[in-house]
């Protein structure tokens, strides 16, 4: 069953610890009417679980991308990055558990055929017709294809339902063409694919989606340390994207809920419109995935550690984190509706470091010579700042469809620009304008951005 296609199309929306607020509608809306993402293949109906990200939205995710590299790898002396194929050796995810363990419980409504994760629903029975749940079995999550022109079980390959691997198998690469020494990680964005029974809550659980992951090695006696370092570490990253401290916290896993070698876990967790749900795991997972790709694949993955002259394989601790699910997070914390004069007025109050447009520059009409002093202006900003240069439709509506995608700053050409050589600068948070010089446009807003 595993392998049937069909499952894509029959899987049941994923069911919401609580009844969705609106808010999850209009941001979605909202998404689509602005370019930061569309249901992929839209135009055939759709695939479930995979979205497309539009002109902000990509804007939006390389942000995060950068910002969450900037401070993981290029901020520190101690980690290193890497970038691995999505099809690695299928023995890899043999030796990892995966073949074996990266199930879900799924079952199916005997009446409608609709399948569900076992742990997301309640009863024997589906609560909308009544008709019998089959017994759970175990659905393994990756996704199969073939490497080469022959379709059997010796060409079979996954797509990697986690960058990690990645980085285990290159574990002893890294150790000989570097200068690196544990405590020290390596580092790694990118694409990962899982065949979700539920996909759903826009892109929350997706079956291709993206992650920013950092395997940190360290001495076995040192893991709990740094798992407490680096639980502070990553709830403090999300603070400084601009998120709400209220909104997020971090939980402790229960012993139940840890994998069997794991000696702790903690989730970020948010607070989705839909309940509490992990935004990454943070893990202590001992030395669990480097013995086992030593003993699979008989590769030496130990490390001779001069100071205290002993030899051990180092135990690991891992911030697992997804793009797309902190871009949604950014999004609804930043979501705001306010009444200005009789108003409604929507804005999506994004940090200045991730908002895809730091300014925006709009000539008050479309009438020369503001449009040409206008498109000067905006490339006189290029250089230093996200821009863009909009002239269409009245002054009214573009601030608000820039209050919309969270542009911090506009600067308005008027009339007056071509006497006065000035501009004014209006803020999308406090409503306020403020005539400057153009020529100190770029240090005016620099302090603004800063
Ligand atoms: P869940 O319990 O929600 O299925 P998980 O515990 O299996 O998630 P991890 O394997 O810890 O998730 O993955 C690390 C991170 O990768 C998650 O915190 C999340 O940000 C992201 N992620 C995992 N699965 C998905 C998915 N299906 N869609 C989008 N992001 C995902």
């Amino acid at each position: 069953m595993a392998d049937n296609p069909q499952i894509a199309a029959e899987a049941a929306p994923e069911k919401p610890s609580a009844q969705p607020k609106p808010l999850m509608e209009k941001l979605v809306s909202l998404a689509k009417q602005r370019g930061f993402f569309y249901q992929s293949s839209e135009i055939y109906g759709g695939i479930q679980g995979v979205y497309d990200f539009g002109p902000l939205g990509v804007a939006l995710r390389n942000n995060i991308k950068r910002a969450w590299w900037r401070s993981m790898v290029e901020l520190r002396d101690d980690v290193v990055g890497i970038d691995a194929g999505i099809l690695m050796n299928p023995k890899v995810w043999v030796a990892s558990g995966h073949v074996q363990n990266f199930t879900d419980p799924l079952l199916e409504c005997k009446k409608c055929h609709q399948r569900f994760r076992a742990d997301q629903v309640s009863g024997k029975r589906h609560d909308e017709d009544g008709g019998e749940f089959t017994e759970a079995r175990q659905f393994n999550l990756m996704f199969k294809t073939f490497a080469g022109p022959v379709e059997d079980s010796s060409t079979q390959v996954y797509l990697r339902p986690e960058t990690a691997q990645g980085i285990f198998v290159n574990f002893a690469n890294v150790l000989n063409s570097t200068r690196m020494r544990p405590p020290f990680g390596i580092a790694q964005i990118g694409k990962a694919f899982r065949n979700e029974i539920t996909p759903g809550n826009s892109i929350f659980r997706l079956r291709e989606f993206e992650q920013m992951e950092l395997e940190y090695f360290v001495p076995p006696a040192d893991e709990m340390k740094w798992l407490e370092y680096w639980k502070e570490q990553r709830l403090n990253w999300y603070l400084s994207l601009g998120i709400h401290r209220e909104h997020l916290r971090l939980r402790a896993h229960g012993k139940e809920e840890l994998a069997h070698y794991a000696r702790g876990a903690f989730d970020v967790e948010y607070e989705f419109p839909f309940g509490w749900s992990e935004l990454e795991g943070i893990a202590a997972r001992g030395d669990y995935d480097l013995t086992a790709h030593q003993q699979a694949s008989g590769r030496d993955m130990s490390y001779f550690d001069d100071l205290i002259r002993e030899r051990y394989v180092p135990h690991v601790v891992e911030p697992s984190a997804g793009v797309d699910r902190t871009l949604l997070t950014l999004m609804i914390d930043a979501y705001h509706e306010e009444e200005v004069r009789g108003e409604r007025r929507v804005v999506l109050k994004f940090h200045h470091f991730v908002a895809p447009i730091q300014v925006a520059v709009l000539p008050l009409s479309r009438k020369e010579p503001l449009t040409q002093l206008a498109q000067q202006v905006e490339h006189q900003l290029r250089p230093h700042f996200r821009t863009e240069y909009d002239d269409t439709q009245s002054i009214g509506k573009r601030y608000r469809r820039q209050d919309e995608i969270g542009t911090p700053f506009a600067v308005t050409i008027d009339f007056e620009t071509v006497n006065d050589k000035a501009a004014t600068i209006r803020s999308r948070d406090e409503m306020t304008q403020v005539r400057v010089p153009l020529e100190e446009l770029v240090p005016a807003l620099k302090e603004r951005l800063a």
